[in-house]
């Protein structure tokens, strides 16, 4: 709902009205997957779908949270000696507060205090556009405001991953959190997880008559199973046994496989190197005006993440098998794995045809329907009103 409606619920739901509206967007990652905890390089951008929140402050010190998205009566948690303790055994449905939650704490040390929050959002849950670090950099950004903190918003990214990390469990690097603060609208954002230091790159596909097609393959993914924490830890591994601080800085990448014994070790690497080198190529093409080059890079990632890091699905195989038989000229996998987003680049008049032949293979094997998501490089979070 936009923003005046979702003034109104939040009078109606908490009897009094909110101090302001702020949004935070969802994101693609164009390219460089698994790169982030690797000190390595990454480059979304913001899409126009994320999480609005609206706020007012509190004086008694209690963090109230309630969703659009979640039917019940909210969660409302005293945020004073709050740690990730506080939320031990939240489990379904109360699991979604955490993220919020974790924020709030973690801000308190720059000032900010209670708060009543009303969330609502047009991402899908759990498809790889990021909805978490959108409804936890819409809680940074609110609370900071309503507190009159003038953080910084690569520090607030951090305190929203730090959250994700310690509040929620889920060991996820600096990615999607900067993407939704530090987007603007009609670029990527060139991101050296590392340095911390980023750079805005024109993003213009429509221009270059090519359309970047975001499929939403419908298979559900729950990043805290395990597996992306798993991956994480083999890259570590990986790391000391080349005595690197970290994958990043594998320069001689025939040397360092010849030094790992263990397989899936050497295909780890393989793919976080190789990834690195697409992320900096496909920032080359940008800056050149070579966008239609593109679709090799993007497929090649995707093959890299289904055979080297191994963290594809099977829809997401045929959606890109299915596209490029079409005439696509890439596509690949997004977010975490095992289940979520894919994008597709097409010439734009193809994009049809490719959407057409994508759903046709679903059909042919009784899957459920993918859904085409529009893919608009847009701002990252903001306030909405007043
Ligand atoms: P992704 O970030 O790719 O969408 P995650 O598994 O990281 O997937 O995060 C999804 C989780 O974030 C949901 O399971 C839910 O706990 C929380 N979440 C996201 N959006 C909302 C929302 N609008 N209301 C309540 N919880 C939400
Ligand atoms: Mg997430």
């Amino acid at each position: 709902m936009d923003a005046t409606s979702l003034a109104a619920a939040f009078t109606e739901a908490y009897r009094r009205a909110p101090e302001g509206v702020w949004h935070a967007p969802g994101r693609i990652n164009l390219i460089g997957e698994h790169t982030d905890y690797n000190d390595g390089f990454v480059l979304p951008f913001a899409l126009a779908r994320g999480v609005t929140v609206a706020a007012a402050r509190r004086d008694d010190g209690v963090l109230e949270m309630r969703s659009l998205q979640v039917a019940d009566a909210g969660v409302s948690v005293a945020l004073d000696g709050a740690g990730p303790k506080t939320i031990d055994g939240w489990t379904e449905p109360r699991r979604w507060a955490a993220y919020p939650f974790g924020v709030a704490a973690l801000l308190r040390e720059l000032g900010t205090g209670g708060a009543s929050l009303l969330f609502d959002s047009d991402l899908p849950q759990g498809a790889g556009l990021s909805s978490s670090a959108a409804l936890e950099c819409a809680t940074a950004l609110a609370l900071c405001e309503l507190y009159g903190i003038d953080a910084d918003r690569a520090g607030l990214a951090r305190v929203a991953q730090r959250a994700e990390n310690e509040y929620v469990g889920m060991p996820c690097g600096i990615m999607d959190q900067s993407a939704s603060l530090l987007c603007t609208a009609g670029h990527a954002l060139m991101l050296d997880c590392r340095s911390g230091l980023s750079a805005q790159v024109p993003l213009d596909l429509p221009g270059k008559d090519l359309t970047l097609l975001v499929v939403n393959t419908n298979a559900r993914h729950t990043l805290t199973d395990g597996d992306y924490g798993r991956r994480r830890a083999e890259c570590e591994r990986a790391a000391a046994l080349l005595d690197v601080p970290a994958l990043r800085d594998v320069t001689d990448l025939a040397a360092a496989l010849d030094r790992l014994p263990d397989p899936v070790l050497r295909r780890r690497v393989q793919h976080v190197v190789t990834e690195n080198h697409r992320v900096e190529a496909v920032v080359g093409l940008l800056r050149a005006g070579a966008e239609t080059e593109l679709g090799a890079l993007l497929t090649a990632s995707h093959l890299s993440l289904r055979d080297q890091y191994e963290i594809s699905w099977p829809e997401a195989d045929l959606t890109v098998e299915a596209a490029l038989r079409a005439g696509a000229r890439g596509g690949r996998m997004v977010g975490g794995g095992f289940g979520g987003s894919v994008i597709v680049l097409a010439a734009a008049d193809r994009a049809g045809a490719v959407q057409d032949a994508i759903v046709a293979a679903y059909r042919e094997r009784g899957l459920t329907e993918p859904d085409f998501l529009d893919a608009v490089p847009s701002p990252g979070a903001r306030r909405c009103v007043n």
